[in-house]
């Protein structure tokens, strides 16, 4: 089998800092950061035939199919990029989508690492997503409570217009909150009992929770010798961080 790479996935709700946490991640380990909601956009904004099948499941916070996003996460694994490791954000999102990511990573030998469960209540989610802007040219991410931009609706880096994203209205986000409790989050239960899961608390601050996941990542990493001998740190890796 390969040598352990940081092949990790992140889990959680919409809105519980995924891609915050995955782009600290992705420059500390050198990484690509594989958002499949980031593709999509992107499809969507190219006018693809694939951006014009998803856009209207997008814009109501439903799942795009599976028979979509399988073909299309499947080549973005095999590029060539991803030989030193990579983290997933967004996906799987169904226990179609885990099941087949694991028989992938099966088949070319690269077991995934780890999977970190972020974790937030529902009302702090709709709090968060619905005050969050989004640069229209270079995507840095705003809030308009926390880390607001200097100049109402402006980009701090580039000065561009900030946007909400269609799927960040109210209504959408309880629409995208009701869809991970049923679809996504059975695939705690899937994880935890391959012994991959890690919980953490997304409610912490952000640098407090970089730290415990890099904490633990590099626990994840180190050599089998050194990590044999502390059996009882792969219980405690199972439970909270
Ligand atoms: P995200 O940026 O991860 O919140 O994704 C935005 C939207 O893209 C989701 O609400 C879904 O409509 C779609 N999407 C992203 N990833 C997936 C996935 N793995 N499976 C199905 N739909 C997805």
């Amino acid at each position: 089998m390969e040598p352990r790479a940081l092949r990790v996935v992140l889990l959680g709700p919409p809105g519980a800092g995924k891609g915050t946490q995955a782009s600290q991640i992705c420059r500390g380990w050198r990484v690509p950061h594989i958002s499949t909601g980031d593709i999509l956009r992107e499809h969507c904004r190219r006018g693809t035939d694939l951006g014009r099948q998803a856009q209207s499941f997008m814009a109501e916070g439903r799942l795009v199919p599976d028979s979509l996003i399988l073909g299309m996460l499947r080549q973005r694994l095999e590029n060539h990029d991803t030989a030193r490791g990579f983290l997933l954000d967004g996906f799987p999102r169904t226990t179609i989508q885990a099941e087949s990511l694991e028989a992938y990573l099966q088949e070319v030998d690269r077991p995934l690492l780890r999977v970190l469960q972020l974790k937030l209540e529902d009302e702090t989610i709709v709090r968060r997503l619905s005050l969050r802007r989004t640069c229209i040219r270079c995507g840095r991410i705003y809030h308009l409570e926390q880390n607001a931009p200097r100049v109402a609706d402006r980009c701090d880096h580039d000065g561009q217009t900030l946007e909400q994203r269609t799927d960040d209205r109210e209504a959408v986000i309880r629409t995208r909150l009701q869809v991970y409790h049923e679809q996504t989050a059975p695939l705690v239960s899937f994880y935890a009992q391959r012994d991959l899961l890690s919980e953490v608390d997304a409610a912490l601050p952000i640098q407090e929770i970089q730290g415990r996941i890099a904490r633990l990542l590099t626990s994840c990493l180190r050599p089998l010798r050194s990590t044999r001998r502390a059996s009882a740190g792969s219980v405690r890796r199972s439970l909270q961080i």
